[in-house]
């Protein structure tokens, strides 16, 4: 142990080993990612029950749509193709361990820090840190990589100790090349953790960390939702299309590749609209509440199921 004590005299071990719950966009490239800066990394995810219609159509099987499938289809795509990042070990990244929420979740024991990136819900959040806690042991940190839920209440309920090693650590999207790091303490996060997350997180991660309040939607989304919705707003109003809109925010404005609406189908659409309807919810000020409305059209295009790269539509077609 090299980090100290907590209170209660928990020692805090060096992060070794970590272990990411949900393989989904962000849960496989941040396990990608880790594993790439030298971190024996487990990645987990539920179980996959049943197919959907586009699924069945596209001849898709539920074994193909297991995690360790879904990992190594989005590992061809992305995190072992693509042109290497500062942190880049190809041999590191296909050593990530898989494994599946029912069978394996004892295994968080054996890590030293356990990030949840599973869909944006806070009850499904809240049931699997109960479940996390049944396997925890003091010393282990665990961090949500949620885009704007409130942190203290995901672990409403849990234990005192379980919730001074609890914060929130929101990674952006691409894991790998964004340097953005949002760490968002609660006031019964151990301190030690804080700068020891904080230390991590900019020595061994490579990214420069963000303090954060446990605010709705924290720093970043608060102000990138509201971007976007105005962008929306002014696209409607001026029967401008998502292309023109990208030429102007993308590489005039000194993005290299990605703008507003490449950024969003990247993000996934239906993440976006959750992560608007959390903002909404949860600011008080009328005024602000209608900036955060979901416009209609981004709502019909997920009913559709066009949600963007995970899916193959969003506002733009994936060849
Ligand atoms: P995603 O839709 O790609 O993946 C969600 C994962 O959650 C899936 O692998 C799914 O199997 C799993 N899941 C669904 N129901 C579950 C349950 N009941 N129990 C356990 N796992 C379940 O989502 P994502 O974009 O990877 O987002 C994950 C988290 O990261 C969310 O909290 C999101 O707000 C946050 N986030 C997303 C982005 C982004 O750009 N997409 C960026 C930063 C943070």
């Amino acid at each position: 142990p090299s980090g100290g004590f907590l209170r209660g005299g928990t020692s805090l071990a060096e992060i070794k080993r970590a272990a990411v719950i949900g393989a989904g966009v962000m849960g496989a490239a941040i396990a990608g990612h880790l594993a790439n800066a030298g971190i024996r990394t487990t990645l987990l995810d539920i179980v996959p029950k049943e197919l959907t219609d586009k699924e069945k159509a596209k001849g898709l099987t539920l074994e193909e749509k297991s995690v360790r499938n879904r990992l190594s289809r989005m590992g061809k795509e992305r995190l072992f193709k693509e042109k290497p990042a500062p942190l880049f070990h190809k041999k590191m990244a296909e050593k990530i361990e898989v494994g599946n929420l029912e069978d394996d979740l004892h295994c968080l024991s054996e890590v030293d820090w356990v990030i949840e990136a599973v869909v944006e819900n806070l009850n499904i959040k809240q049931d699997l840190f109960t479940r996390i806690e049944q396997v925890w042991k003091p010393g282990i940190i665990v961090s949500s990589n949620t885009s704007g839920i409130s942190i203290r209440e995901m672990v409403e309920g849990r234990s005192e100790a379980f919730r001074s090693h609890f914060l929130g650590t929101h990674f952006f999207n691409p894991p790998r090349y964004m340097k953005l790091l949002e760490i968002i303490p609660t006031k019964d996060t151990d301190r030690q953790i804080v700068s020891k997350m904080k230390a991590f997180a900019e020595e061994t991660l490579g990214k420069g960390v963000v303090d954060a309040k446990d605010t709705p939607n924290f720093i970043a989304n608060r102000i990138g939702v509201y971007g976007l919705a105005i962008t929306f707003q002014k696209m409607l109003e001026e029967n401008l299309g998502p292309d023109e809109v990208d030429t102007v925010t993308g590489r005039a404005m000194g993005r290299p590749k990605s703008a507003t609406f490449r950024t969003l189908d990247l993000v996934g659409l239906d993440t976006f609209v959750h992560v608007s309807d959390n903002v909404r919810e949860n600011v008080q000020d009328p005024e602000e509440k209608k900036a955060f409305e979901v416009p209609e059209l981004l709502q019909e295009m997920v009913e559709k199921g066009w949600i963007g790269a995970k899916s193959g539509q969003g506002f733009f077609k994936k060849v």
